[in-house]
């Protein structure tokens, strides 16, 4: 993934432009620098975006090549990474606590929801359950790198996650085991919510930035080279869910632990051996043109363009 589009436009750009500097946009760019160099990324975020309300800094594609010349790239790669590593402000890595069922999963009759898949913890609308801050409230001129990079930081995370086997069940601590799948399976839809979300963008920067095609295109490449393998996961963990409730119902005393965890072992498996994840919680219909059917998720562009529009592969 290079940026050599990008760099020719910044030349062409930097040229074009006087060397003097607002006194206030300069102090506001050593505000954001002493931000980061103290690692406070939000507060850099805040600091410039202040800067930007004031119209210290241009709030258009042209702000790139103006912070390099000004901030100089160092700092302007670690203020994008500030933005890519900002969390959504409205959940906890993309979950909250399923409003359906009160957390808890299942209601008084053991009765599982299906809606969060019985964990209790629902995927965040904002973020689609990607627990990042979403694209769109990013400059326009830092959307491209930022995509880059959370793609890459992404793929990073999925390749570590995909390294270490499924839980082992425990026959003693099936519950135990249980409970390690249903937080892995956070994990994964944590990660195709990332991956979708950045499919999107890149199917919306694309139109926006042609000479930068094939970079994008790389990256898009690179979102759907890696979810296939988180999906395949995902449908592991959902055995292993299954099989961990079928040992906790042989070790269960009580008539409700029972209940449920025969329940449990009905619904998961039932999910692991399906073909298509029809759970709302799960589908990721921009990343899989089988899974069309689903909602739309937070991200998507507001004349996206239809999921099943063939990408480069
Ligand atoms: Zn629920
Ligand atoms: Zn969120």
């Amino acid at each position: 993934m290079t940026e050599r589009g990008a760099e020719k436009r910044e030349r062409a750009s930097n040229e074009s432009m006087s060397a003097v500097i607002d006194p206030r946009a300069e102090q506001a760019l050593d505000r954001i620098k002493a931000a980061l160099s103290r690692r406070k990324g939000d507060e850099a975020v805040r600091f410039y975006e202040d800067a930007c309300a004031h119209g210290l800094i241009p709030v258009d594609e042209s702000a790139l090549a103006w912070l390099h010349r000004t901030l100089g790239k160092d700092w302007t790669d670690k203020l994008i990474s500030a933005y890519a590593g900002l969390p959504c402000f409205y959940c906890n890595k993309g979950a909250i606590r399923c409003e359906e069922c009160k957390g808890r999963g299942y209601d008084e009759d053991r009765t599982l929801c299906a809606k969060c898949l019985a964990l209790g913890i629902d995927r965040c609308d904002f973020c689609g359950g990607s627990g990042r801050f979403t694209i769109n409230h990013v400059p326009q001129a830092f959307q491209l790198p930022m995509m880059i990079r959370r793609i890459v930081a992404a793929r990073k995370e999925a390749d570590a996650l995909l390294d270490v086997d499924v839980p082992a069940i425990s026959d003693s601590e099936p519950g135990r085991t249980r409970k390690q799948a249903a937080k892995n399976l956070l994990q994964v839809n944590r990660l195709m919510g990332v991956l979708e979300n950045m499919a999107v963008a890149a199917r919306q920067l694309e139109s926006r930035h042609a000479s930068e095609r094939d970079t994008i295109r790389k990256a898009l490449a690179a979102c759907e080279a890696v979810a296939p393998k988180l999906r395949k996961r995902t449908f592991q963990l959902l055995g292993v869910l299954a099989r961990a409730s079928k040992l906790e119902l042989g070790t269960a005393t009580r008539t409700e632990s029972r209940r449920l965890a025969d329940r449990r072992a009905e619904f998961y498996g039932r999910l692991a051996a399906s073909k298509n994840l029809d759970s709302a919680f799960l589908r990721r219909p921009f990343l899989f043109s089988d899974e069309t059917a689903a909602a739309v998720p937070a991200e998507q562009p507001e004349s996206p363009e239809p999921p099943s529009t063939p990408t480069a592969a």
